[in-house]
């Protein structure tokens, strides 16, 4: 139901855990953080609220200078921490918000095709086509492109892919999502009261819209993957 990103140069996961904190008012029932670190995804995902996810940051300590943040608002699937974002697939991590609404047939035909299903969610269908797509050969940008043009329905996503640790993908089509403009890092997050502590330069990205994002800036495309210029704004959200 929330989602954050940071890609920058000091550790984000306590900071990816204070900016999920601010989207609390969304509700949510699980939550969970990804990151890069020593060339591997790795993740803490825990049930129930954000201080269960902290303690389990707190025993088991994630570090990584790259990383993606949810918190989840179960529609498909029980709110168990099996089925808590983020979700991992073959090297590629994905948090959602919304519904993929032709999640069954992408499943169906996936799972026909030999893919392990590790969640109940319709989300996990994201991670598999980007993997899929990868295995054919195509650059993470054209992953992107392919996996957009197969899922239908309502997302905010932000992905890792873990052969590369300096870039953070995100899409949206329907809930809103946000690109902060830091110094040195860039952030992305479900609304700008999330971002506040970190920015107050906004990017909205638009339905149709996605975006390559490094800690240098955003490169974003719309639906058809041609480059767009999509306008900065100074958000009055508070920190
Ligand atoms: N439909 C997804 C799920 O049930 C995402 C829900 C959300 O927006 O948090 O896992």
């Amino acid at each position: 139901c929330g989602i954050v990103g940071i890609v920058g140069l000091q550790p984000v996961s306590e900071r990816l855990v204070d900016a999920l904190k601010r989207l609390e008012y969304r509700g949510y029932d699980s939550a969970g953080v990804a990151t890069i670190t020593e060339g591997a995804l790795h993740r803490r995902r825990a049930e129930g609220k954000l201080v269960n996810l902290e303690k389990r940051l707190k025993d088991e300590p994630l570090s990584g200078t790259i990383g993606i943040g949810h918190t989840r608002w179960a529609t498909h699937g029980a709110s168990t921490e099996r089925n808590a974002h983020p979700h991992f697939t073959d090297g590629v991590a994905v948090v959602h918000n919304g519904i993929i609404e032709n999640f069954a047939e992408l499943k169906d035909e996936l799972t026909a095709a030999g893919a392990k299903f590790q969640t109940d969610t319709d989300t996990e269908v994201v991670s598999h086509l980007l993997a899929r797509h990868r295995r054919e050969g195509m650059t993470r940008q054209e992953a992107m492109r392919a996996m957009l043009k197969r899922v239908k329905g309502a997302y905010a996503l932000a992905i890792l892919f873990e052969d590369d640790p300096s870039t953070i993908m995100a899409a949206r089509n329907g809930p809103p999502l946000a690109i902060g403009h830091g110094d040195s890092e860039m952030f992305l997050g479900s609304d700008a009261i999330a971002l506040a502590p970190f920015t107050n330069e906004i990017t909205y990205l638009i339905d149709g819209d996605w975006a390559v994002i490094s800690n240098t800036g955003a490169h974003i495309f719309d639906f058809d993957g041609d480059p767009v210029e999509r306008a900065r704004q100074t958000s009055i959200a508070a920190a």
